[in-house]
C-alpha cells in the first residue's frame, strides 16, 4: 500500500484532492505501528477515510500546515511518541543536540511544546476547522500539572493549547469513534460522551463525577495537588471510572472514562494493517529510531506493574493487550523478506515483556479494582500468571524459516519468576543475546517500595537462578540492571549503601538515570509535593541539581571522572572512611554493564 500522503502531489497521484483528517506530527513519518500517529492513520484510512500526514513542519509559519488543505472533518495533532521537553531537554534540563525521531539525529526538528505551537499555528491558518489532540504528550498532561522545565503548575494542555478536544491513552476507538460521527455529520462540538477524551466548556451538570481540586487550588497548595492527583488516578479503570472535572477559572475540563481495552481480535486487525514498514521516502538520511526498532515487534500493550516512575498506567492503562501468535508470527514472516533483514528479531516485546498473555482472571473484581498494581506489594491471588502463551510464541519465533536469533530486549519484570520458570529458563538459555536488561531501579527496600518495585530479596535471588541458569546452558552473559538515582524517597546515603551492595554482589553500571519528573507519574506527584499521592506521608526528595549529581556520581564510583564528586558525596555524609570499600581491593569477577539507555526507544513510557 502507497504511503500515506504527505504532500499535495500525492494526494494527487491518490486521485484525491481534499482529505478528511489531517496529522501533523512532532516525528519524522515512519509507516510502522510502532509509531502512534502513522498506526492511526492507516487505522483510519482502513475505514474508508481519506488521510494525509505533515510530519515535522516549520512551525515558524503557518504555510508548512497549509500544505495538504483543509480536512474536510478535523486535523489531529501530536508531539510525537515522547513528550517534546523531554525530547528536548536531559534531566538537568540542559539541551540536547539530537532527536532520534529525526532524519540524521538532527535536534531542531520541532518546537518546544509542539502541541500547543502546532494547534496555534493550524488555527492561524484554518481558523474555524476543528483540532483534536493527542499522543503522550497531550495524553499526560490532560489534568492541570506540574511542569519540571518551568518549574510550576501548568493547566491542562486542552487550554494552554486551546484545542477543540483531546484524545488520550491509546487512540483507535476514540478517533475512529469521533471521525465515523463526524462523517454522519455531528459537529465536535457535539461529540461530548466519547471514552478516551476530553473537552472544555462552561457548565456541566456534575451529578455522578469525579470533581478534583481546580487549577488554581493544585497551583496554591501542594496538599491539594497530591489529592487531584490522586483522585484522577483513581478513575484510570475503564469499566468503574466516573467522568473527571476539573475547573479552570470560569472553564472546565471533563474528561470521560478511559477507552476500553482492545481484544485480541482488534489488536490483529491493528497490526496487520498494509505498512510500508519503513520510513517516508523523501527521507535521505538514517533515522535512529526506525533502526532501532525496525526488526522488532509488538506482542502486546498495557502494564500492570504500577511503577511509580512510570506513566503507562496513566496512558496505555493496566490491562495487557495481547496480539495472537499468529498474528505476530504473520509480521515476523513478513520482516524476515525485508532486504535489510539479516535473520535477528531484535525484540519480541512489549511494555514489561513477560506480561504477554497475562491478565485478571476474575472479570468481576478487575471491573472494580482499584489496586494501583497487580504485582506489588504482592501478587494479586486473581492475576493469571501461566507463562505458556509467552513460551509457545518465543519457540515458535525462533522456528520460523529465516530466523536466526530472537532476543527478548524489552524489560522483564524478574518480580514474576517465581510463577514463570519456563519463561525464565526459555529466556536465558536462548534470547539473552548476552545482556539481559532487567529494571531493579534501586535495591534499598525503602526506597523500592516508595517506587513500587521488588526489593533487593527478590532481586538477589533472581540473580542468583540467572547465573545459575546461564552456566547450567553455558552461557556468558550478563544482566543489564536500570537503576534511576535521584528517585523521590532516595537520600544520599541510600545511594551509597546501594554502591556498596552492588559492589558485594559483584555488578558495576556505567550508565545511571537521573530521575526525571515527567508529567502524569505518581513519582512526579511526589517530587513536586513531597507527599506520596496515595498514602499522604511525607516523602523526601532531591530537588537541586547538585544533590542529584552526587546521588548519580556515587554508582558510578568505578569511573575515574566520577572520583571527584564521589568524595564530595561522602565529606557530605560524613563517610569518608567508605572509600576504602568503594576502592579498595575490587571484587573479582565483577561484571561491567554497559547500560544502553539514553533517548527512550523501548515500547515502555518512562
Ligand atoms: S483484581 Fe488483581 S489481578 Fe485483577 S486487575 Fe485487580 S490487581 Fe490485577
Amino acid at each position: 500500500m502507497p504511503f500515506i500522503p504527505t504532500t499535495a502531489e500525492e494526494m494527487r497521484q491518490r486521485g484525491w484532492s481534499e482529505l478528511d483528517i489531517i496529522f501533523v506530527s512532532g516525528d519524522a513519518y515512519i509507516d510502522h505501528p510502532a509509531f502512534g500517529v502513522p498506526l492511526l492513520a492507516r487505522w483510519l484510512e482502513n475505514h474508508g477515510f481519506r488521510v494525509g500526514i505533515i510530519a515535522q513542519p516549520d512551525w515558524r509559519s503557518k504555510e508548512p500546515f497549509m500544505a495538504l488543505g483543509r480536512p474536510r472533518l478535523f486535523f489531529a495533532v501530536s508531539a510525537g511518541a515522547m513528550d517534546s521537553m523531554v525530547a528536548h531537554y536531559t534531566p538537568a534540563r540542559k539541551l540536547r543536540h539530537d532527536d532520534a525521531y529525526t532524519p540524521g539525529n538532527r535536534h531542531g526538528a520541532r518546537p518546544n511544546r509542539a502541541t500547543v505551537v502546532y494547534t496555534s499555528r493550524l488555527k492561524e491558518a484554518f481558523k474555524d476547522v476543528p483540532v483534536v489532540i493527542g499522543g503522550i504528550e497531550a495524553s499526560l498532561r490532560r489534568f492541570a500539572h506540574y511542569d519540571f522545565w518551568e518549574n510550576k503548575v501548568r493547566r491542562s494542555i486542552l487550554f494552554d493549547a486551546k484545542a477543540d478536544l483531546l484524545i488520550y491513552g491509546m487512540a483507535e476507538r476514540a478517533v475512529l469513534e469521533i471521525a465515523e460521527r463526524m462523517r454522519a455529520g455531528e459537529g465536535l462540538k457535539e461529540i461530548r460522551d466519547v471514552r478516551g477524551t476530553a473537552y472544555g466548556c462552561g457548565v456541566v451538570d456534575i451529578n455522578n463525577h469525579a470533581i478534583i481540586p481546580s487549577y488554581e487550588e493544585i497551583a496554591a497548595s501542594k496538599e491539594k495537588f497530591a489529592e487531584a492527583f490522586r483522585l484522577a488516578y483513581q478513575q484510570q479503570n475503564p469499566w468503574s471510572a466516573l467522568v473527571v472535572v476539573q475547573q479552570h477559572g470560569s472553564r472546565t475540563l471533563v474528561c470521560n472514562p478511559p477507552s476500553l481495552p482492545l481484544t485480541e481480535v482488534e489488536m490483529d486487525a491493528v497490526y496487520a494493517l498494509p505498512f510500508e514498514k519503513g520510513p517516508h521516502p523523501s527521507y535521505t538520511e538514517t533515522i535512529p529510531a526506525w533502526d532501532q526498532i525496525k526488526s522488532s515487534v509488538t506482542s502486546h500493550r498495557g502494564c500492570f506493574g504500577g511503577c511509580a516512575f512510570c506513566a503507562i498506567t496513566m496512558h496505555q492503562g493496566k490491562t495487557i493487550q495481547s496480539r495472537s501468535k499468529s498474528s505476530i508470527l504473520a509480521e515476523i514472516s513478513a520482516m524476515t523478506r525485508k532486504p535489510w533483514f539479516r535473520g535477528t528479531v531484535s525484540d519480541v516485546g512489549g511494555p514489561t515483556a513477560n506480561m504477554y498473555g497475562l491478565g485478571c482472571n476474575s472479570p468481576d473484581a478487575m471491573k472494580k479494582c482499584q489496586r494501583e498494581s497487580c504485582i506489588f506489594p504482592n501478587i494479586c491471588r486473581n492475576l493469571r500468571t501461566d507463562d505458556k502463551p509467552a513460551v509457545s510464541l518465543l519457540q515458535a519465533v525462533r522456528s520460523l524459516d529465516g530466523v536466526k536469533h530472537t532476543a527478548v530486549s524489552s524489560g522483564v519484570r524478574y518480580d514474576l519468576l517465581e510463577r514463570q520458570p519456563a519463561y525464565f529458563s526459555e529466556l536465558i538459555a536462548h534470547h539473552v543475546s548476552g545482556l539481559l536488561k532487567i529494571a531493579p531501579e534501586h535495591l534499598i527496600d525503602h526506597v523500592t517500595e516508595i517506587m513500587r518495585k521488588p526489593g533487593k530479596k527478590t532481586f538477589e535471588t533472581f540473580l542468583a537462578r540467572f547465573r545459575e541458569e546461564s552456566l547450567r546452558f553455558d552461557k556468558r552473559q550478563y544482566i543489564v540492571p536500570y537503576l534511576i538515582s535521584g528517585h523521590p524517597g532516595c537520600t544520599l546515603a541510600d545511594m551509597l549503601e546501594l554502591a556498596l551492595l552492588l559492589k558485594n554482589i559483584g555488578i558495576k553500571v556505567e550508565q545511571v538515570q537521573d530521575f526525571t519528573p515527567t508529567p502524569g507519574t505518581i513519582a512526579t506527584c511526589m517530587f513536586y509535593s513531597g507527599l506520596d499521592p496515595m498514602t499522604g506521608k511525607r516523602v523526601y526528595t532531591a530537588t537541586s541539581d547538585r544533590e542529584k549529581g552526587l546521588q548519580k556520581s556515587l554508582l558510578l564510583w568505578h569511573l575515574p571522572a566520577e572520583r571527584p564528586k564521589v568524595m564530595e558525596a561522602l565529606r557530605e555524609l560524613g563517610r569518608e572512611s567508605d572509600s576504602g570499600m568503594l576502592w579498595g581491593s575490587e571484587a573479582g569477577n565483577v561484571q561491567r554493564t554497559i547500560r544502553p539507555r539514553g533517548k527512550v526507544f523501548t515500547k515502555k513510557a518512562r
